[in-house]
């Protein structure tokens, strides 16, 4: 699993017997390029996810993907110093 957006639209399972949607997943360790996640249940290590590049956010902000699209106005924006939270 490569992809962010796919991931986030994906589920996981563990060994433990947790199964869920990877957005309820909130453990995770992150690094430059990628992060690794893990069960919510027992840590268990479950995998790596790379954070999307900047054609992965347009490719999913033009399938509607409202993350995606969030990411893809701020890249967009020629507002510097413009906060909008
Ligand atoms: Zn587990």
């Amino acid at each position: 699993m490569n992809n962010y957006f796919e991931w986030k639209d994906s589920e996981s399972t563990c060994r433990c017997g947790w199964s869920g949607p990877n957005t309820e997943i909130k453990d995770m360790e992150t690094f430059a390029e990628l992060f690794e996640y893990f069960c919510p249940t027992c840590h268990e290590k479950l995998g790596i996810v790379s954070y999307p590049s900047l054609w992965q956010v347009q490719e999913a902000a033009e399938r509607g993907n409202p993350e995606a699209m969030h990411m893809w106005q701020k890249f967009t924006s020629a507002t510097p110093g413009e906060d909008d939270g």
